[in-house]
């Protein structure tokens, strides 16, 4: 028998989110963003399931052509560039856009031994601090794009710092768009600004090309739970209860001793670990639902294993079945309880894990 801890991969719902995304900005093409494997989803599903996107955006420059071998036609977009100049001739032969965020970039291109061209998207940093050309330098750039044979389209980008805290005193985004706007006045191109916070909360900043992630594997940015946003979970992670204690007040579980029982009870041990990529950092009280039933992690996570309380889990025994995240559990939930995000959580599962799809 195969390990029990199974990533079950739901197709119809990256369908229907993809569609969720549509119906938030209506006018806009979409750029379905599948960087690292697709969160964590598997890239060729991911091209699957997102077929009818406008197009696919990621970071991995071997994955871009892996989807044109794959047989993906419409646009593939590098959101952080090239990085090499022998990368550039690997993108004119797949024609692969690429984001343009550094002079460097620009350099490589001007000297592209091919000449067949490429779109490409020219980043401004609009105050993040990442990647991008300032709003000073943007024209200037543009410019010498323009006078680049290598290069065909030229788009106009940015990347919100805080689009699920429009607020955030550090950078509202408002004040990032206000920065876009004055730096790109005039310049013509397609724009594309939004990722899945700007697109569920600020439809207003929907361009020519919107860049949902997270939303599209039913995770939100933050702010309301995905559930509220209509959107639903792509991965569910299961696996089963494959050994029991029953303790006494007083007894500690697991390394470090870090859970203590109040009381006697029963713990169950779920094959699933930090090898697997569920977060070590996971405290107790780490919710996880057993036989349906909410009840927490107790005990430090190990390698191959975690504990659970199935005190008042009526009917648990080895076999009953968990399920560590997804449908009936949002990661969300998991996520924030481990003091992260659910897109960590996606796309930490580890390879060992077995995938299937429903
Ligand atoms: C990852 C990424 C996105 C998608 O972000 P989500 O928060 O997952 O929607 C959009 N644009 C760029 C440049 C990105 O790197």
């Amino acid at each position: 028998m195969p390990r029990p801890l199974v990533a079950t991969i739901h197709l119809a719902a990256l369908q229907h989110n993809l569609a969720v995304a549509r119906k938030s900005a209506p006018s806009s093409k979409i750029w379905a963003v599948v960087k690292a494997n697709a969160y964590g989803h598997g890239l060729a599903r991911g091209m699957r399931a997102f077929s009818s996107a406008d197009g696919l955006a990621l970071i991995e420059v071997d994955g871009a052509v892996r989807l044109r071998e794959m047989g993906w036609r419409k646009p593939v977009l590098l959101l952080e560039g090239f990085f090499d100049p022998a990368d550039v001739p690997v993108l004119a032969a797949h024609q692969v856009q690429t984001a343009v965020h550094c002079v460097e970039q620009i350099e490589m291109l001007e000297q592209s031994p091919v000449r067949s061209p490429i779109d490409v998207y020219l980043k401004m940093n609009s105050g993040m601090n990442r990647l991008g050309f300032p709003p000073e330098t943007y024209r200037a750039a543009y410019e010498r794009l323009r006078a680049t044979p290598m290069v065909r389209h030229i788009g106009l980008m940015t990347h919100f710092a805080n689009a699920d805290d429009v607020l955030n005193p550090g950078l509202p985004l408002e004040e990032q768009l206000r920065r876009f706007q004055r730096g790109t006045d005039g310049i013509s191109g397609e724009r594309s600004v939004a990722n899945s916070a700007a697109v569920l909360t600020r439809p207003e900043t929907a361009s020519d090309w919107i860049r949902p992630g997270i939303m599209l594997y039913g995770g939100t940015p933050g702010g309301a739970s995905a559930q509220e946003f209509g959107l639903r979970p792509a991965m569910t992670l299961t696996s089963e209860i494959i050994g029991m204690q029953e303790i006494d007040a007083s007894e500690a579980v697991g390394y470090g001793s870090r859970f203590i029982a109040d009381k006697p009870m029963k713990i169950g041990v779920v094959a699933c670990g930090y090898a697997d990529g569920y977060p070590r950092h996971a405290p107790n009280g780490t919710p996880v639902l057993v036989n349906g039933v909410k009840t927490r992690i107790a005990g430090r996570v190990s390698m191959d294993m975690l504990t659970v309380d199935l005190t008042d889990v009526p009917g648990s025994r080895i076999g009953s079945r968990v399920t560590l995240w997804g449908e009936g559990l949002p990661i969300d939930e998991v996520a924030g309880a481990a003091g992260t995000i659910g897109y960590e959580l996606m796309c930490a599962l580890a390879p060992r894990v077995k995938v299937i799809e429903q």
